[in-house]
């Protein structure tokens, strides 16, 4: 599978970076993990194929990872007619919200659920099509009642698995990690770094069975230093992408 790091970013945008997205490209289809890079804009200046898009899977409600959401789905809903979508999300107020923006955008229309999917994420049930299968880790970023999770993307055809942390508990303090990561061998970590430090995360790298760790969401700034630091301690390589880079494994 190819990702690409549309937006690196962590709460809020910087100069350089759009908030929390990640494309996945697998079989001849595009995939995204979060949507806090205005999708909408971005097809037509990265030249996707806008009938390439499959679906859009987030790991939790925060306008970070969600908010490229209302303008690319009203895009597909009047104006990427060859698109059809399936949109995931964590909360049913936030697909009501949505699904009440586009409404309210567009006076005198209707949604067309037939191509603008949205559902409510199941986590109990991997979802799977021909190329991927997503298992969903639930995590503790959020206050009780309300979800977030972890993302653990196995392409079927070459069996590379990367696990996506989403946002994980401020200081690591609910011990959210997802443990997989000590029990299997993965090829990617694609790791948040804005809710704790590089030190709170060290217990887990020491056990870390990842080929490669990526560190996105970074904040504040002063915490590039603090990953550069780590890098001559571990046998694995550890990564800080850019928007826009890309790897594949
Ligand atoms: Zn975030
Ligand atoms: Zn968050």
């Amino acid at each position: 599978m190819k990702l690409t790091f549309v937006g690196t970013s962590h709460g809020v945008p910087e100069k350089e970076r759009y908030c929390s997205c990640t494309m996945i490209e697998s079989g001849g289809a595009r995939y995204f993990i979060d949507a806090g890079a205005p999708l909408g804009e971005l097809v037509k200046r990265c030249d996707w194929d806008i009938r390439e898009i499959r679906a859009v899977f987030t790991t939790h409600v925060h306008a970070d990872h969600t908010v490229g959401i209302p303008h690319f789905a009203d895009l597909i809903n009047w104006f990427y007619k060859e698109a059809a979508v399936d949109f995931y999300i964590t909360e049913q107020p936030l697909i009501d919200a949505i699904k009440g923006l586009i409404l309210a955008m567009e006076p005198g229309s209707t949604l067309k659920e037939d191509r603008v999917r949205f559902h409510l994420t199941d986590p109990t049930v991997d979802w799977e099509d021909e190329n991927l299968k997503l298992h969903y880790i639930p995590t503790k970023h959020l206050p009780e009642g309300h979800p977030s999770y972890a993302i653990l993307v196995t392409e079927k055809a070459s069996g590379s698995r990367v696990l996506f942390s989403g946002d994980l508990s401020i200081r690591l303090e609910k011990s959210d990690v997802p443990t997989i990561l000590a029990e299997e061998e993965l090829d990617a970590f694609v790791c948040e770094m804005a809710h704790f430090s590089a030190e709170a995360l060290k217990p887990y790298l020491d056990a870390c069975r990842a080929k490669n760790l990526f560190f996105i969401h970074v904040a504040p700034a002063k915490k590039f230093e603090d990953i550069e630091a780590l890098k001559p301690g571990y046998r694995f390589e550890i990564h800080t992408p850019a928007d826009g880079d890309s790897v594949e494994f």
